[in-house]
């Protein structure tokens, strides 16, 4: 398996996951998950 270096968003609430750039932002420049709205806080580091 080949492992790719595209970032993608995993969703805590409902646990899908999307590649970043289909994923949309809020004001605060948190990302909304596309299936469930849920507002998360940009990738941290070392998660
Ligand atoms: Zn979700």
């Amino acid at each position: 398996m080949s492992t790719q270096a595209e970032s993608t968003f995993d969703c805590p609430e409902c646990d899908v996951t999307a590649p970043s750039a289909s994923v949309q932002y809020d004001a605060l420049g948190y990302a909304v998950c596309p299936v469930c709205s849920h507002t998360t806080a940009p990738s941290r580091a070392g998660d």
